[in-house]
């Protein structure tokens, strides 16, 4: 298990926060600084991965459904299309490490990238 951070207080329910998509295991919701009109983050219920690379090599049929969570929010939220960033590691501006799917989406602009 890698520490605590503030997205296992989000799915403990220790900070409260709307879930736009709940399964058995991910959740959805907001990012609070939204960089789209569309920005929602897709993340694990648990806490073992840190990163995408991790959840790749642990958990395939995971990060699967983060795809296909993200997909549904994008066809629910805008038009369908959308873009996925996973931010791995720091040097790559991840600043929380449980893992997590930025979906933006709604009226992109050409190269607005979480981070940069
Ligand atoms: P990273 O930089 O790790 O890829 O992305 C972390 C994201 O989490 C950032 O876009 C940041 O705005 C978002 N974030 C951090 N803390 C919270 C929080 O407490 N609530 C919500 N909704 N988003 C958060």
């Amino acid at each position: 298990m890698t520490a605590e951070t503030v997205f296992g207080k989000i799915v403990s329910g220790e900070i409260p926060v709307e879930f736009l998509a709940e399964t058995d295991r991910v959740v959805a919701f907001n990012d609070m600084h939204p960089q789209a009109p569309v920005h929602i983050l897709v993340i694990p219920k648990t806490s073992a991965y840190a990163n995408v690379a991790e959840l790749a090599a642990g958990d395939p049929d995971l990060l699967a459904e983060i795809v296909q969570v993200s997909r549904e929010l994008a066809e629910r939220f805008a038009d369908g299309d959308f873009r996925l960033i996973f931010n791995n590691g720091a040097n790559a501006g991840q600043t929380v490490f449980h893992v997590h799917a930025h979906v933006l989406a709604g009226g992109l602009e050409e190269g607005s990238l979480v981070g940069s």
